[in-house]
């Protein structure tokens, strides 16, 4: 078994972006707009933060309180939308039921949109145009890659079909040429599935759901799921110690899919500007 190592490819990644970055005329804006408390997205926007100031990027945290209205925030990003000096806008999810995260999102200038959750992006994914593409989903598509993984006529089979990583991952998959099931909750009998995998991406959010007893030998196994363990140590969806014997590569939680998606926001950041660059 080897590890689909995230903190090498993130690595890799970043010095890319840095290097393209580099001579630009001014640095690249990357806005996050945060609301509320949330301890998991303080974390996240964080990571970010880090992130961004390693690279040089005009980093605007905004942060609104609990209570904001819908209104309110989409005045905010309305606001970002006609910065000349941003080229990346993203909310962190979730936000207070109050808001509509769909309304929110759909908000954001479809160039601007560096989460690549706007119905024009998600849309032109599916139909495989060039667009600004989730990070995480990419991210586990150049993982693979680097490790020169092959997808195409592969069997993909992922679970979880979150807007933010199992539906642009199907579409991903497919446009790569790989035969993708996408299960869910409803799926019956999910381990004829995962057990049929030559490349299984577990994105549930439960610790541990898939062992040994459901994962093909030799399988390729990309494990989404971030969980914290009575312990304080963090785990996947897929059962680590079980299944490292029986496939051939996997991504550790953490230090895998995690490390990919903030270096794929850095990509997304300069991507975002190169697009508004050719509509001037
Ligand atoms: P969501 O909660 O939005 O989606 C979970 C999905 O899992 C749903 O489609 C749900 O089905 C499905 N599901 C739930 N229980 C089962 C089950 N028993 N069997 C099969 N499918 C099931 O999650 P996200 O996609 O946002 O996140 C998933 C995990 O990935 C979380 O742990 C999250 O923290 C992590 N994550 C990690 C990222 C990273 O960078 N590493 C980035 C984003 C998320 P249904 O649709 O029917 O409800």
């Amino acid at each position: 078994m080897e590890l689909l190592d995230g903190k090498v490819v993130k690595q890799k990644v970043l010095e890319e972006v840095k290097e393209l970055v580099s001579n630009l005329e001014r640095p690249l804006g990357l806005a996050v707009v945060q609301v509320g408390d949330d301890e998991a997205s303080k974390v996240y926007v964080r990571q970010k933060e880090k992130m961004a100031g390693d690279l040089g990027f005009d980093f605007r945290h905004v942060k609104l309180p609990e209570n904001v209205t819908e209104e309110e925030l989409l005045k905010v990003i309305d606001e970002l939308n006609l910065d000349e000096n941003v080229d990346g806008i993203l909310v962190q999810m979730p936000v207070p039921k109050q808001i509509n995260s769909k309304v929110i999102q759909n908000r954001i200038l479809p160039c601007k949109d560096v989460d690549g959750l706007t119905d024009i992006n998600s849309g032109c994914l599916v139909h495989d145009k060039d667009s600004l593409v989730p990070c995480t989903p990419q991210g586990i598509v150049d993982l693979l890659k680097y490790y020169n993984i092959p997808i195409e006529s592969k069997n993909v089979t992922i679970v979880g079909r979150s807007d933010l990583v199992g539906k642009p991952l199907a579409s991903l998959m497919t446009n790569n040429n790989a035969t993708v099931s996408l299960c869910h909750s409803k799926t019956k009998n999910l381990e004829f599935y995962t057990s049929n995998a030559d490349i299984l991406v577990v994105a549930v959010g439960k610790a541990k759901l898939i062992k040994e007893d459901a994962v093909k030998e030799g399988a390729v196994i990309v494990d989404v799921g971030i969980n914290r363990q009575a312990d304080g140590k963090l785990c996947g969806d897929v059962d680590f110690d079980s299944v490292k014997d029986k496939v051939s590569y996997i991504t550790p939680v953490p230090g895998g899919v995690g490390q990919m998606t903030v270096a794929e926001l850095a990509k997304n950041t300069y991507k975002a500007y190169t697009l508004r660059k050719k509509l001037k």
